[in-house]
């Protein structure tokens, strides 16, 4: 069976995209930072989610001799010219925290009208192996940022954000299910798995 190393650290991201590459690399065996020694992961300093997604799969690759996916991901606000972007984790600073991040990006919009609201989600995944190209692919999740914090699920901005293919629910009150089929993880992940699959053929 195929190997590939998953390098990411965020476990709900993680769940995520396990659960979406399971599904579409059935015969590929999905291993985790838990799986492999320890190494130091490297500083995400690009200005694009596709430059993070790439030094992270590279050091990954670096690390561990294996084929390595790797996301990079963020929200991006219209209203905030396009931020939180590649800041999106540490947006209300360190350590990382959802509630506070959310709570900032609610209160930098306050004063923002209904039709101003305008948000996206990114996800930009890299996959490298030793002796194959290197690939990058993006997905994108468009919806708006609500008034207030809404549902349980998810993980991140989910609770503030509403995407305008289940207007009238937040991303955290879809089921995993209803998630993966519309959002930019689930749209970058689904472009990346038969391209994964065809240079993973043994
Ligand atoms: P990364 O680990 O550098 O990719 O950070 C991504 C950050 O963007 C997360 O910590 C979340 O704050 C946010 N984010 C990315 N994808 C999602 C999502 O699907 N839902 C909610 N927040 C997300």
């Amino acid at each position: 069976m195929s190997r590939v190393f998953l390098a990411s650290r965020n476990a709900k991201k993680l769940a995520e995209m396990e659960r979406i590459l399971r599904e579409h690399l059935p015969d590929v065996k999905v291993l985790g930072l838990d799986d492999v020694p320890a190494y130091d992961e490297p500083v995400e300093d690009q200005p694009t989610f596709e430059g993070n997604a790439l030094v992270k799969a590279r050091a990954g690759l670096a690390a561990t001799g294996l084929p390595t996916i790797a996301d990079d991901s963020g929200l991006c606000v219209d209203a905030l010219n396009g931020m939180p972007g590649v800041l999106s984790a540490r947006w209300s600073g360190s350590p990382k925290d959802d509630d506070r991040n959310n709570r900032l990006v609610l209160d930098q919009l306050a004063d923002v009208p209904e039709e101003r609201r305008g948000a996206h989600f990114v996800c930009a995944v890299a996959f490298v192996s030793a002796d194959e190209d290197e690939v990058v692919v993006r997905g994108e999740m468009p919806g708006r940022i609500i008034g207030e914090v809404r549902g349980a699920g998810g993980f991140g901005y989910d609770v503030v954000f509403e995407a305008d293919a289940r207007p009238g629910v937040t991303t955290a009150e879809l089921s995993v299910a209803e998630k993966d089929e519309i959002s930019h993880r689930g749209i970058a992940l689904r472009q990346l798995a038969p391209q994964v699959a065809r240079r993973l053929r043994p």
